[in-house]
């Protein structure tokens, strides 16, 4: 740790949790369903009528429900947190819920109902261009991975090419472990690109690709790349973003040169696997095996809330990938924000009330937001570094 009077703000902060309900979908109103979900948006509460006893209550930071745009909960629940990912401190904004409630819907959205990843973008951007000076410079650096079955896939290379994690080492630029010294030469599929050792939350991923972004549309370019990487040459898609997690990345760096200092603010913009129980009957044992191994990653997530929740000495982050690429939203160094979906049928009943009981769980988690002013690895330290090198090597001449 390096020694000086910076200002550091560790003051505790739960994870915030907001339930967004989706609208009734065309098909199960066919159907006949009921709706079994009331919201109460003033309150946070969301009720649910119990046909067999007594109804359900749950209070949480904010419900909405499917009058509510993404627009809403962005301005009112996901603003705030992208303001102080640009002011320096980590962030995570994470959906949770069974298939088909609207994670997808709420994160990544359509052309139409723009979703919280692109309006964190324009959001970004426009705070730049607001605060273009002089005296201060921003890079921006997008990665976007996918999780399944305990493999992490870096969607922004060529044939999503497999990464791996490895834990923290304390001086990555002084000191790199060999397997990182030769990876900044390699290149990838898409561009403009930096392959390269990459710090995250207390882990590494020595491969993951970096992007550094110009502007919001870019960033949405390099989403939509992933997305069509994730996709390509798969025929069960929709199956496939169930079973799996997507998480972007963005790091903002900001330098300003009065004070020569860099703040660096990690985003971290996770639509999780579908939270359902996978169908065990008829299933093969191949079939099964993938099943708990899905299932792995979300009890992994469900035992880490339990354990920050109820204070537990041990908490098990490196029972999953998942759980250790999260490690620092949950119980660490970030403002975090859950958002729980969750769908009004009845024949939902059993998987939304187990989301919201989840979802009640992650409001006791407390985090540690810390300012990340100065940090050793900041790609603008490395390049002003670089350019320094390069203006001496000029001036020898
Ligand atoms: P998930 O990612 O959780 O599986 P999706 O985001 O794909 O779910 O949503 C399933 C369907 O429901 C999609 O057709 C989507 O457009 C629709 N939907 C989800 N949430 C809403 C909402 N709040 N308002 C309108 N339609 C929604
Ligand atoms: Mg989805």
């Amino acid at each position: 740790m390096e020694k000086s009077a910076r200002p550091r703000t560790a003051l505790n902060e739960c994870v915030k949790v907001v339930v967004r309900c989706r609208p009734l979908a065309e098909k199960e109103k066919n159907e006949g369903f009921d709706e079994v979900v009331k919201v109460w948006p003033e309150r946070g509460g969301v009720q649910v009528y119990n046909p067999k006893g007594q109804d359900k209550l749950f209070t949480y930071d904010a419900a909405y429900d499917c009058t509510a745009d993404t627009q809403t909960i962005y301005d009112e629940m996901v603003r705030p947190l992208v303001a102080s990912v640009l002011d320096g401190f980590n962030g995570c904004v994470f959906a949770y819920g069974q298939t088909g409630t609207g994670k997808t819907h709420t994160m990544e959205g359509t052309p139409e109902h723009e979703g919280v990843i692109p309006r964190a973008f324009r959001h970004i951007w426009a705070h730049i261009e607001n605060s273009a000076s002089p005296d201060v410079t921003h890079l921006v650096s997008c990665s976007y991975i996918e999780l399944y079955l305990e493999d992490v896939r870096d969607l922004l290379s060529k044939d999503c090419k497999k990464l791996t994690i490895r834990g923290q080492y304390t001086s990555k630029l002084q000191n790199p472990p060999p397997s990182l010294r030769h990876s900044t030469t390699r290149r990838t599929a898409l561009s403009p690109q930096r392959p390269q050792s990459t710090e995250l939350n207390g882990f590494y991923i020595p491969e993951m690709t970096s992007v550094v972004c110009k502007s919001a549309a870019e960033m949405v370019r390099i989403m939509k790349a992933g997305n069509r990487n994730r996709a390509s040459g798969r025929t069960d898609m929709n199956e496939h973003s169930s079973r799996s997690h997507a998480v972007f990345l963005v790091t903002v760096e900001t330098a300003h040169r009065k004070t020569n200092r860099i703040r660096v603010g990690k985003l971290n913009l996770v639509d999780l696997a579908g939270s359902e129980r996978q169908r065990k009957t008829g299933a093969s044992a191949e079939r099964l095996r993938e099943a708990s191994r899905i299932n792995q990653a979300l009890s992994s997530l469900g035992n880490v809330i339990s354990a920050l929740a109820e204070n537990s000495p041990h908490v098990p982050y490196r029972d999953s990938k998942l759980t250790r690429i999260l490690q620092d939203s949950l119980g660490g160094n970030s403002k975090t924000i859950m958002i729980a979906n969750i769908g009004p049928a009845s024949y939902n009943y059993d998987e939304t009330i187990t989301t919201l009981r989840y979802a009640h769980r992650a409001k006791a988690i407390k985090n540690k937001p810390v300012r990340n002013e100065d940090p050793k690895d900041a790609k603008l330290r490395e390049y002003q570094a670089e350019i320094e090198r390069l203006r001496a090597l000029i001036e020898q001449r």
